[in-house]
């Protein structure tokens, strides 16, 4: 066991939105013996999810959480499959039999509502280290004191805390309190999500996909047209994420609760395997998914404010690593905020975590957009080594299996605060 750090204090934690990297924070955060509340604008009713990656860079935060990842009823990857965009054939296989062995834990697709579930019965449920998270729903922040940590919400509301995360997605309110004006622009991609049961596939005589325990692309060089399939509840579901040009469809303003009709997601593909595109004429639940491309930002923190997940790194779904980033984030928060390396001062923990994280998550944002159209810059296929039939933009940016599940972020965390000891930097990076 580590040893405390002797001016290591038990914070008052608030989480701005209870969305998967929230949940995680307030998990992280639990374990090392902060109080937390989570305060959600939502109620989460009525939410239509779709399958979410949890590779083994996710899945070793979950282990050490000691979250019940039985209840996720996860699907194993064991393969990635690149299919010909008009025959179905495949193309380039990626075997990951061996995956768990490699790299010591399992690729999970996750249905996101179970996901949910899951993380949020581990923060708030009586069993467990730490003290159970408070969750305080159709509370929308609107406003916080950077300094005193004081939160304002729609109705006038107002609440005290410590340290503030803000992991209120991509609109994030917390992102613009911390002073970030956002450079972003609409991707010329545009994106529909659609469910399938593998049931009414199956009883209309269509491929069963779950049974390969893939996640499925057709297309994807050197073009935005691309199908991924990734199964989840056990392959019960087909979740299908389906990009075409934004000439061809604009959703980029649309609500993720928005629906589309079946048209819509049919139209832009005359040419595609039959097989796939009558599964997708049984789509249900059809939602846009709002594509837009974000630089990484100047900062993600400000006094006792900071921020993770998709408010701090929006990123392109193509690398599939969406919900990892957001659970890396919140494990380095619940290492930063340590009983072992937490010294009391809240906006240094906050610096050692953002210059902990933004190298990585950013580098993984600029590989996502570039897998947008380009689907060797997948990890998985970016470790192909047949380079005379595979090219990325930048051998040494790409993004590796290896790259992604060797990563010591205990060590580097220790590594970060040692450095800024040895600088002697206190409150605000003042030496
Ligand atoms: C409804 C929904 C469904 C999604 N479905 C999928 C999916 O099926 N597959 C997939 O790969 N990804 C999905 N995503 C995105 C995915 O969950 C995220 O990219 C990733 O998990 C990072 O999560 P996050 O916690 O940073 O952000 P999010 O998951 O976007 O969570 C942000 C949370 O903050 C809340 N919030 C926003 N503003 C405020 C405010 N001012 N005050 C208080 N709370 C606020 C939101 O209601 C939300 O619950 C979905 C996101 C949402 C919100």
């Amino acid at each position: 066991m580590p040893e405390i750090h002797p001016n290591f204090r038990s914070l008052d934690v608030a989480i701005i939105g209870g969305g998967i990297g929230g949940l995680c924070a307030s998990i992280a955060m639990r374990r090392q013996g902060h109080r937390v509340t989570i305060y959600e604008r939502a109620d989460f009713a009525g939410e239509v999810g779709a399958s979410i990656s949890c590779a083994a860079n996710g899945t070793q935060w979950l282990h050490e959480w000691d979250v019940d990842i039985e209840k996720g009823d996860g699907v194993i990857l064991l393969q990635l499959i690149n299919r010909d965009w008009e025959s179905g054939d495949p193309v380039s296989v990626v075997d990951l039999h061996d995956y768990k062995e490699r790299w010591g834990n399992y690729y999970y697709m996750f249905h996101r509502q179970y996901m949910h579930r899951m993380l949020m019965d581990c923060a708030t449920e009586g069993k467990g280290e730490g003290t159970p998270v408070v969750l305080k729903v159709n509370h929308k922040c609107t406003s916080i004191d950077t300094s005193s940590g004081t939160i304002t919400f729609e109705d006038g509301v107002t609440a005290h805390h410590d340290l503030v995360i803000g992991c209120d997605g991509i609109g994030s309110a917390v992102r613009k309190v911390i002073g970030i004006n956002v450079e972003k622009r609409p991707s010329d991609s545009s994106c529909l999500h659609a469910n399938v049961t593998t049931e009414e596939a199956v009883k209309l005589g269509l491929p069963d996909y779950s049974k390969d325990n893939a996640i499925e692309y057709w297309g994807g060089h050197n073009s935005v047209n691309k199908i991924v399939l990734s199964p989840c509840n056990g392959g019960s579901l087909l979740s299908y994420y389906c990009f075409f040009p934004r000439t061809k469809g604009d959703y980029a303003n649309q609500n993720w609760d928005a629906n589309a009709p079946v048209e819509d997601l049919l139209a832009p593909y005359p040419d595609l395997d039959k097989q796939v595109f009558n599964h997708l004429a049984i789509g249900k639940e059809i939602r846009p998914w709002r594509l837009w491309v974000h630089e990484p930002y100047s900062h993600w923190q400000k006094g006792v404010v900071g921020i993770m997940g998709d408010a701090a790194h929006p990123m392109m779904p193509d690398q599939s690593q969406g919900a990892c980033m957001a659970i890396e984030d919140a494990a380095a928060i619940g290492l930063c905020f340590s009983r072992e390396h937490f010294d009391g001062d809240v906006n240094k923990a906050l610096r050692v975590y953002e210059e902990v994280r933004k190298p990585r998550a950013s580098k993984v944002q600029a590989a996502a957009a570039r897998a947008r159209e380009n689907i060797h810059e997948r990890i998985g296929f970016s470790d192909n080594t047949d380079n005379s039939r595979y090219s990325v933009k930048d051998e040494k940016e790409k993004l590796t299996i290896e790259y992604m599940n060797s990563y010591d972020m205990h060590k580097h965390v220790a590594e970060v605060y040692q450095q800024h000891r040895e600088q002697g930097t206190g409150m605000n990076g003042a030496v």
